[in-house]
């Protein structure tokens, strides 16, 4: 395959979930060997009604005066790109597409991580809603895709992390027909899907999304992807990436694609 080792999904202590420092982050990258870092830290959007107490504009504001910094200290070591994984963008689409104008971002992950602002993380998962929790995914999921101001959809079936947690199926085969509507929206729009090696140490136990729906999305026409690893903590920077290389070649994908501005530039 031909590619440098570029992470497309990393988290700093920007993001309200992360306890480590961009800069700490990026030593990781550097003495891993990777080349190139998106930091995506999350913003979540909500309906309407809800006031978020981390997700305004100076939280954007404080990602790139850390980026900057973390540039500076890792000038001809490590490329930094800049990034974030909105979540939800759907919701609040004039508030995206200001920040997409606004904002030096390379590359943009599309992610759903909450149902009626409610995360998936903390949801109740009961023989008697799981079928709801996966529709209800996979709908929001749609409508992402639909719109698609993003770059690459994040880790595509994330519910199999949540559902297999439980004791549940990933209901892969209810969906199929869902993720082949979603698969080609994304195509149409000239976006990309992301293989998020994540679900390889977590609860899911393989990468999102699964190489069924990498294969679907080949047969679609699909060719943007890119690899991230999702990684909250130092050590999970670059994890898995060979696996994730060997998933990508198995589907016949042979490129890894890297963004600059929301352009792919391949490598
Ligand atoms: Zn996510
Ligand atoms: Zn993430």
């Amino acid at each position: 395959m031909d590619h440098i080792k570029a992470d497309y999904h990393v988290h700093s202590s920007i993001s309200p979930d992360g306890n480590v420092p961009m800069d700490e982050m990026c030593k990781a990258a550097w003495e891993k060997g990777i080349k190139e870092v998106v930091f995506t830290d999350h913003y979540e959007f909500y309906l309407p009604g809800m006031k978020s107490e981390y997700f305004h504009e100076e939280y954007i504001k404080s990602y790139f005066k850390e980026l900057e910094k973390c540039r500076h200290l890792y000038d001809g070591k490590l490329l930094l790109k800049g990034g974030m994984e909105f979540g939800q963008s759907y919701l609040e689409r004039d508030t995206v597409k200001r920040f997409i104008k606004n904002y030096p971002f390379d590359y943009i992950i599309g992610s759903v991580h909450k149902l009626n602002n409610v995360d998936l993380e903390k949801m109740e998962y009961r023989e008697d809603n799981i079928h709801d929790i996966a529709d209800r995914y996979y709908e929001e999921l749609l409508k992402l895709a639909r719109w698609g101001e993003f770059d690459c959809m994040g880790h595509l079936d994330l519910f199999k992390r949540h559902a297999r947690r439980h004791g549940f199926s990933d209901e892969y085969e209810r969906h199929e027909e869902t993720i082949r509507e979603i698969l080609k929206y994304i195509i149409e729009r000239g976006k990309g899907i992301e293989l998020n090696t994540s679900g390889i140490r977590q609860e899911a136990r393989e990468a999102m999304p699964s190489s069924a729906i990498l294969k679907m999305y080949g047969e679609l026409g699909g060719e943007i992807i890119t690899v991230g690893s999702d990684a909250h903590k130092a050590q999970d920077v670059g994890a898995d990436f060979e696996t994730a290389y060997e998933m990508l070649n198995q589907a016949g994908f042979n490129r890894i694609a890297c963004y600059e501005r929301h352009k792919v530039v391949r490598q």
